[in-house]
């Protein structure tokens, strides 16, 4: 691995500082990524900046707001919030399939969103749940809807010297509920080949479908939502019927292209599966 410094600092001033001082610096959560990256030589960069000890990158906390997740804290900490079990399934089920528990321990939910791989497990969770990206630099403090994070395949909207500092997703009503299911050839440690984030809250007297949303994972060069499919279903009383018209759907969406983990066609075919069953899985938990 190439040579480079490391700064940990516990102020956030001091780490926006530091990152657009030194052109091409990394911040680093986990490490679970960079590292990687860096030992492999995908990356270069002569600045590794250690979020994890800046107090307010590991906030966890539910306000009126919603929840807000700190952009160093970790999948095991996210994953096994109590709020985080009874509001947003769909997330802590994404964050209990990455890796291996040592990974889960070590990945920030913000290092799997800045990372952008097309395949990252957290990323449909969080766009169906509707999460916006809190962005700080030295400039400010700007906010993004996390649909419109994502440029291409690793890429986002993060310039040099940003860093992701949190993560807030709005409290979902009563009469809602969310699930991620992602399809890999083995039973853990792998990639997934598509993943479905579905999101469904409904009006409690008529059961008419109020909001849909379904992202997509491994399945375009971004993360995307399943637009025709959400707009199939708002307004519709939720039924197994309903849910199928819209599975059909979904893959209407998608670009996929065939690798060694799938075809395109086999993709599709998944994408429309996993959101068949994403979205029966969020019928069941409203009851
Ligand atoms: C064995 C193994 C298995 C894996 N399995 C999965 C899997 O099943 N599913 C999956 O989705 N991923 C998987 N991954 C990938 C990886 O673990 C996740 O993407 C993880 O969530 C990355 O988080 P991190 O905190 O380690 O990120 P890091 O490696 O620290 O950072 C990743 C990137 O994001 C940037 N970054 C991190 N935090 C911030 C921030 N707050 N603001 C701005 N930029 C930031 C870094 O500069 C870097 O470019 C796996 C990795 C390994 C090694």
């Amino acid at each position: 691995m190439a040579d480079f410094e490391f700064a940990a600092p516990v102020e956030l001033d001091e780490a926006l500082r530091l990152l657009s001082g030194t052109p091409g610096s990394r911040p680093l959560a986990g490490g679970t990524d960079l590292i990687d990256q860096l030992n492999a030589g995908r990356r270069t960069t002569g600045l590794v900046v250690d979020l994890k000890r800046i107090p307010v990158l590991m906030r966890l906390d539910v306000d009126g707001d919603g929840l807000h997740i700190g952009g160093a804290r970790s999948c095991t900490d996210v994953q096994q919030h109590s709020a985080v079990r009874a509001d947003y399934a769909g997330l802590a089920e994404a964050c209990g399939l990455i890796g291996a528990v040592q990974i889960q321990n070590r990945a920030a939910v913000a290092g799997n969103v800045c990372n952008a791989a097309p395949s990252a497990d957290t990323i449909p969770a969080l766009i169906s749940l509707s999460a916006h990206a809190i962005i700080r630099s030295q400039n400010g403090t700007r906010d993004v809807p996390l649909d419109e994070f994502f440029i291409g395949p690793g890429q986002t909207v993060l310039n040099d010297g940003e860093i992701l500092e949190e993560l807030v997703l709005p409290t979902p009503p009563d009469s809602s509920a969310s699930a991620y299911l992602r399809f890999i050839p083995r039973n853990e440690m792998d990639i997934a080949v598509a993943g479905v984030g579905s999101y469904l809250e409904v009006d409690p007297n008529s059961k008419v479908i109020t909001r849909a949303r379904i992202a997509l994972a491994s399945v375009a060069p971004t993360p995307v939502r399943a637009r025709e499919a959400e707009s199939h279903l708002e307004g519709k009383v939720l039924s197994d019927e309903v849910i199928d018209e819209a599975a059909a759907l979904a893959p209407n969406s998608a670009s996929p292209i065939s690798d060694v983990r799938g075809s395109a066609e086999f993709r599709l075919e998944l994408v429309k599966v996993l959101t068949a069953r994403t979205l029966r899985k969020c019928a069941e938990r409203i009851g």
